[in-house]
């Protein structure tokens, strides 16, 4: 058929709207969307058509496209994945999945009015500070505490309130990038306060910092290297030591402590990490970690320390800008008063389970997953059970290998790379790894319903869905 013929028997979008099944559509959706669907859709052959590509179609085809855009327009942009990576902290995927105490919190918090600023006690206004204050001291053992919007905002708000115009002293050991739009030296650059680095990349003593202190001084800074490992000839001063140092000299020692430790994982096998308590106990300051890291909650910056310097950031102005939100709030109480027992905080925070979770039991699982499979998929993949590391992420234990066991998943008819897109771009969306052909499931980030849908998923695959 020539084109102009062909251009002349699209539907017009009146008619397309009229039939059944597309009446029936808007009853789901708003009109809008639906009228939006039939023009893309119509729109989208017509320019196939110009292009001179071999279009066939009719009414129904054209209505199975209108369905399927409405429905991709309706679907959630921020929605629900399945994580098989074996990434524990996933920052692409949100870091941590909050435990189901947490989760309950936020729906009551959000779906009514609440204590947020209200002391019930006195009926008059309370501090939003109050719902964590309590929980943090109770948690890491400090006089004070406080909660903002992230580690960064934390970061930006102890420097700002603590030592702009002033001078902060920061080993250049520990200049560190945290992800891409977060380092160390533009940090101080936006408080105001001047960076002194000392040391060089791989040894910082004490008395380069000792050397450094003027009486423009406001600050000495220590940062975590979360997500990197200086390894050979090194040296790095103790937190007591510099603590030491700041009370000689009087001025206040702040450390970035990153992926906030409260439990010791050292008994499960995982790497010696300084937890918040032991900065505590060493005598810091201030020390501030993230929430949705190995603590397990919900995004925030978690600040615990001397009870004047917690004042003091508090009142700044700041303080109010990088505030946390009711929603926010209720799950960080709710996962911090998890850890007042802290065998249920292992048990039932999601992060500290799956990071614990023993690698007999992983192998169990990924054994059980690999019967589901072939009985579901019959022989359209060829499916095994092999150990494997996670990791923890979230720049987190950069080192630690995490022993575990993962499925793979090699199909027989489709490439590797293709069975990964149509697990991510299918519903439910499901992330997965590839290597040397196959698809990687680590079962270590899966939960058991999670390890159930990829099966039904990979089920529907191997039966020729066409999705
Ligand atoms: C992750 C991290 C940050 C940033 O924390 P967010 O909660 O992601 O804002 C800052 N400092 C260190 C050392 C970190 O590990």
């Amino acid at each position: 058929m020539d084109t102009q013929k062909l251009l002349r028997s699209l539907p017009k979008t009146d008619e397309l709207l009229k039939r059944d099944d597309l009446v029936a559509l808007e009853q789901a959706f708003p009109r809008s969307v639906v009228v939006d669907a039939v023009r893309d859709s119509v729109e989208a052959v017509r320019a196939a058509i110009l292009a001179g590509e071999d279009v066939v179609f009719d009414d129904d085809t054209l209505a199975a496209d209108v369905v399927r855009a409405a429905e991709a327009r309706m679907r959630p942009s921020l929605r629900p994945v399945i994580n098989a990576t074996g990434i524990i902290v996933h920052t692409n995927l949100g870091r941590s999945r909050l435990a189901e105490d947490a989760l309950r919190a936020v729906v009551e918090v959000a779906g009514n009015y609440s204590t947020l600023e209200y002391d019930v006690e006195t009926g008059e206004r309370g501090s939003r500070h109050s719902h964590v204050e309590r929980l943090i001291c109770d948690v890491t053992g400090a006089e004070a505490a406080m909660a903002v919007n992230n580690n960064a905002a934390a970061v930006l708000l102890v420097v700002t309130a603590l030592a702009s115009r002033k001078e902060a002293i920061v080993s250049r050991g520990q200049l560190v990038e945290i992800g891409g739009s977060f380092r160390i030296p533009d940090v101080m650059r936006q408080s105001g306060a001047r960076m002194v680095e000392v040391g060089a990349t791989n040894k910082t003593h004490l008395s380069d910092y000792a050397t450094a202190i003027t009486p423009k001084t406001g600050l000495l800074l220590k940062v975590h290297s979360s997500n990197f490992r200086v390894v050979g000839f090194t040296e790095e001063v103790s937190l007591a030591d510099l603590v030491a140092l700041g009370n000689e000299r009087g001025v206040p020692v702040y450390e970035d402590q990153g992926s906030g430790v409260l439990i010791d994982l050292a008994p499960y096998g995982l790497p010696d990490e300084p937890t918040v308590r032991s900065s505590i106990e060493a005598g810091v300051d201030v020390v501030s970690v993230s929430g949705d890291k190995l603590l397990g909650g919900p995004q925030a910056g978690i600040i615990a320390g001397k009870r004047e310097y917690i004042a003091r950031l508090k009142k700044h102005p700041l303080a109010r800008a990088l505030r946390l939100d009711k929603m926010t709030l209720a799950a960080l109480e709710a996962t911090l008063r998890l850890y007042l027992d802290p065998a249920s905080a292992l048990e039932q925070i999601p992060t500290l389970r799956m990071l614990t979770r023993r690698p007999s039991d992983v192998a169990a699982s990924a054994r059980l997953m690999v019967d589901r499979i072939v009985e579901a998929t019959g022989d359209a993949f060829w499916v095994a059970a092999m150990p494997d590391v996670s990791r923890a992420g979230g720049g987190a234990l950069p080192l630690a290998d995490i022993p575990t066991t993962i499925v793979t998943v090699a199909p027989r008819t489709m490439s590797a790379n293709r069975l990964e897109e149509r697990l991510r771009l299918g519903c439910p969306t499901i992330v997965a790894r590839i290597r040397d052909g196959r698809v990687l499931l680590d079962l270590r980030t899966l939960a058991p319903h999670e390890e159930a849908l990829i099966v039904d998923r990979l089920a529907e695959i191997a039966a020729g869905d066409p999705a």
